[in-house]
């Protein structure tokens, strides 16, 4: 699908007038020379745009608003180089909508001992500036990332890149519409949640269809594009067995196309970028949608199986989070146990609909029986994910607040599975899986999640914060004890927000 335009960060430097015009202009020189180095290392993923240094309230509260009104925007860098007295930020940060990273940071990186006079202190005095600063977003009670740091140091501009990632995804987030072939898999609980508030929350516009409608998109489509598509399929992967030779494979293979480009017809045409799709609402359509979720998750969309659009728009997010990073990104469900105590894992697949960005090798093209559902054999991508570090990702609706838990795991390398029809991972959750499956559990982490090789919990947790939900991690730091602590500190700390 066609990635969004490229977005920007606003580079705001406050200051004031006693400084008069030649401070002010150095402060201003100084501040460009910065956004253009950040700039510099970010690469396509943002821009960042050098703002005119701001020395009143006026000035403030107007770029302020004019962030939360430009839809290029996705947040703000703020930098006190001198001192900028605070009262003259709280129109701006009560009003400002986007998220926003405090750089603490000093032009001169070192202190020019046999040189140093009052002009120059007067110059560089972040030192202070910025914990002014600091204070009116804290008396604010303004949730904000803080970096500290010279700014030529390569950790400084990658610890605002990993925030940066976050800033585009909530961007996409606050945009992101989600198509709902059919509804929630009957009876099922963690999938459910209020959509309403999920609206208000995350910005998700969450729209239902009857499966008709998309029946009707894949009936129009003509059998040559539907024979095109296949020829493309044949170039781009293993063709295997009944697909090789049989004539009536063949004709779900091209149904599979006909239904590919029967969705991608709808989503393009409503603006969606987020789908889900349930083996009990299959009316009218001759297979469960397997290839063509697979493709087009790999083009970028993002899904949940079974109604499941929580974790469809999860999914979308963090495409949109990594874009440019190496690794792939899917849908995922934890399907089964390896409970050997010499090394025990989890194998993760669905039914049909792992993305292909995770594969290790080009995948093959297979048709096989579904066990479910009564309906025809469907094409489906079989491949192993590659191996190394990943995570999953699981939202949440507790009720009165959404939750996110991440934990991170070592996909690795499993036997031969010659019988398993599906693309599928093995993974080592960390700490080890007795205490990554019992904290999950405790939890209410949903079986459904976003598996990411590409993205590191940090970005997750920014982006939790940024959206304003729960954000729980399980990693090689957890233990039961702390993290039931946590729950419990959680529930409270939430109950009195309500
Ligand atoms: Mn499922």
């Amino acid at each position: 699908m066609q990635d969004r335009k490229e977005k920007s960060l606003w580079f705001l430097t406050g200051s004031q007038h006693l400084y008069g015009k030649e401070t002010l202009e150095k402060v201003a020189a100084n501040a460009k020379e910065i956004a253009g180095a950040l700039n510099d290392s970010f690469g396509p993923l943002v821009r960042v745009v050098f703002k005119p240094v701001l020395t009143t309230s006026e000035d403030i509260l107007s770029i302020c608003m004019e962030a939360n009104n430009d839809p290029v925007c996705v947040g703000v860098i703020c930098w006190m180089h001198t001192f900028s007295p605070a009262q003259m930020w709280i129109g701006g940060l009560k009003g400002l909508q986007k998220p926003f990273v405090h750089l603490h940071t000093q032009h001169n990186r070192d202190i020019p001992w046999d040189e140093i006079d009052m002009d120059f202190m007067n110059l560089n005095q972040s030192a202070h500036g910025d914990r002014e600063f600091g204070f009116i977003c804290s008396r604010m009670a303004i949730d904000r990332h803080v970096v500290t740091g010279h700014w030529k140091d390569p950790e400084v501009a990658a610890d605002i890149g990993d925030w940066a990632r976050a800033a585009v995804a909530r961007d996409e987030s606050f945009s992101l519409k989600i198509a709902r072939f059919g509804d929630n898999m009957r009876d099922v609980a963690v999938t459910e949640g209020d959509k309403v508030e999920a609206r208000m929350k995350m910005g998700w516009a969450v729209k239902g269809y009857g499966v008709g409608e998309l029946v009707a998109r894949v009936n129009a489509v003509a059998e040559q594009d539907a024979r095109a598509l296949v020829d493309e399929y044949k170039e781009a992967y293993s063709l295997s067995g009944k697909l090789t030779d049989d004539p009536d494979a063949l004709r779900k293979l091209e149904e599979a196309a006909k239904i590919e480009l029967g969705i991608l017809d709808f989503l393009q045409e409503g603006g969606f970028s987020a789908f889900t799709t349930t083996f009990e609402d299959l009316h009218g359509l001759s297979q469960l949608p397997g290839l063509a979720v697979q493709r087009l998750m790999a083009g970028g969309y993002g899904f949940g199986a079974e109604g499941d659009w929580k974790t469809a728009a999860l999914v979308r997010c963090m495409k949109v989070m990594s874009r440019g990073l190496e690794g792939g990104t899917s849908f995922m469900e934890d399907y089964t146990y390896h409970l050997d105590p010499s090394g025990m894992s989890v194998l993760g697949a669905h039914m049909l609909e792992v993305c292909p960005s995770l594969a290790s090798a080009r995948p093959s093209l297979e048709l096989h029986p579904l066990a479910i559902g009564g309906k025809d054999d469907p094409p489906r991508l079989v491949f192993p994910v590659a191996t190394g570090k990943a995570l999953n990702a699981s939202l949440l609706d507790m009720g009165n607040r959404f939750r996110m838990v991440v934990n991170t795991v070592t996909s690795i390398k499993s036997p031969d599975l010659p019988k398993l029809p599906v693309a599928r991972a093995l993974w080592a959750p960390d700490p080890d899986l007795k205490i990554s499956a019992t904290a999950w559990i405790l939890a209410g982490g949903a079986h459904h999640t976003g598996f990411s090789m590409s993205l590191r919990p940090v970005h997750m947790e920014h982006f939790s914060r940024m959206l304003g939900i729960e954000h729980l991690i399980i990693d090689t730091g957890t233990t039961i004890r702390e993290f039931r602590n946590e729950l419990r500190w959680n529930e409270l700390y939430y109950k009195i927000q309500e």
